[in-house]
């Protein structure tokens, strides 16, 4: 009965949320090149408070500002969180964009620029979700909170100390995380998890300087030395050969393997994409959803070493080295793995190499079975009127550990997206029906969760 009010509320009223939307959109957030993020988190700030929202600014030395909101409930009440970002990725290729990356420009029923799925589109669509409660009832059913961080497409690296600092702020008793949508066949997508990372560096030293390749019998290689280090971390079959890398690795639950098998996964049109005739190691079908969600990896990023231009150059090189990523699965932790792969290097006779870290996130979960999940699944499939797709993880990483294994609260990802949003990629857009139908269904997450 409510929420009918707050729906019509919605529906009469998108037209000014797309409005802000767009205004959201015409500031450019890209952190990776420290453009407009000051500008745009006081944009965010100001849409918080102008809905009602107390606020902290929390700007500390190191890192973007991350904007705080928080907003009472009348009575003593459950809190739910919304984890958001306010930055973007750049957006090159610009020849390739239909339109003014930062325009915001309408066509055919989409929103396109670079942020509008990823993420500006959730934030507007939850604080407009909180509004309609506000102003078709005066009050929401819940404590609000909101953490919109400006630093998650650089991989978050100034996020840790600040949920550490503020973890009072930041308790809740669930969380909606940032991103989601709807499938090809409009069904809603479901996310309760992330792969970990590790990105470490490795260098392999050589000679004080490069020298004429004449003298290869005599000066050693760094490179090849890196070839051979690389090579002892990984056979042919993609089993990582660090001793103990396998050892926390959590096999998938009987559940979990049951909401794969109604995963709708587009391998043909996938490989077709790629130009690939097969995934590695023929893997198809189930098994194919299964590693690209559950297993861990070893891959190089780059490597770098010697001469890489036109023509040839007889020379030798001093220095090499290569960047790589481990992707984790529940349990794995990065330090352990990290201290693992330094041991392995020792022990193989390359103590001689140096590693650097790069940065990590833990894999993180929250399991199907959690009440808070089974009421968002039920709601999804009410509001979308369509079977919801779970994914128990997924393949990307995040700062999602930060929340969930250190503050200890269930957290779904949910949002606005669909099929062909184009997160990252040039002409990135949403349907205003999917933002639409995605801000009802905040709306009824808030209440579903509120009489849960
Ligand atoms: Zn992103």
């Amino acid at each position: 009965m409510k929420l009918e009010k707050i729906y019509k509320y919605i529906d009469s009223n998108y037209q000014n949320f797309i409005k802000e939307l767009v205004r959201l959109v015409n500031q450019p957030s890209v952190s990776a090149k420290h453009e407009g993020i000051q500008e745009c988190a006081k944009m965010v700030e100001q849409m918080l408070k102008t809905i009602g929202f107390s606020t902290i600014f929390i700007q500390e030395k190191k890192g973007n500002p991350v904007v705080y909101g928080e907003l009472k409930a009348k009575e003593p009440r459950k809190t739910l969180l919304f984890y958001n970002h306010y930055d973007v990725q750049p957006i090159e290729p610009f020849e390739e964009w239909i339109c003014d990356p930062f325009s915001g420009e309408i066509r055919d029923g989409r929103i396109y620029g670079r942020g509008v799925s990823d993420n500006k589109g959730n934030i507007i669509s939850r604080l407009k979700a909180v509004q309609a409660f506000l102003e078709t009832t005066g009050e929401v059913p819940v404590n609000i909170k909101f953490v919109i961080e400006g630093e998650e497409e650089i991989g978050s690296p100034n996020l840790q100390p600040i949920v550490k600092k503020y973890k009072d702020l930041f308790s809740a008793d669930a969380a909606i995380w940032e991103f989601g949508g709807t499938d090809r066949h409009g069904r809603p997508i479901i996310y309760l998890g992330l792969k970990g990372v590790l990105s470490v560096e490795l260098e392999a030293k050589g000679a004080s300087r490069d020298v004429h390749s004449a003298n290869a019998p005599l000066i050693p290689n760094p490179a090849w030395r890196l070839v051979w280090t690389l090579n002892t971390l990984k056979n042919e079959k993609d089993e990582i050969l660090i001793e103990g890398f396998y050892d926390d690795v959590e096999t998938p639950l009987t559940e979990e393997i049951k909401c794969l098998k109604d995963i709708p996964f587009e391998e043909e049109e996938e490989k077709k994409e790629l130009a690939l005739k097969e995934f590695l190691h023929k893997a198809s079908g189930l098994d194919a959803l299964k590693a690209l969600l559950y297993k861990p990896t070893c891959t190089i990023n780059g490597f770098m070493s010697g001469y890489t231009g036109t023509g040839s150059k007889t020379v030798l090189p001093n220095k090499a080295t290569a960047k790589l990523d481990f992707r984790l699965v529940p349990r794995q932790r990065p330090e352990k793995i990290f201290r693992k792969l330094v041991k392995h290097l020792k022990s193989r006779g390359f103590g001689d190499i140096h590693v650097f870290e790069h940065g990590s996130t833990e894999p993180v979960k929250t399991p199907i079975t959690d009440k808070f999940v089974q009421t968002v699944v039920k709601t999804a499939e009410k509001i979308y009127n369509k079977k919801a797709v779970v994914y128990p993880t997924s393949a990307g990483s995040g700062p999602m550990h930060l929340f969930r294994n250190w503050l200890g609260y269930p957290i779904v990802s949910v949002g606005c997206a669909h099929a062909e949003s184009r997160g990252h990629a040039p002409n990135e857009n949403i349907m205003i029906d999917g933002f639409v139908q995605g801000t009802k269904f905040i709306a009824a997450v808030i209440q579903d969760f509120a009489s849960s």
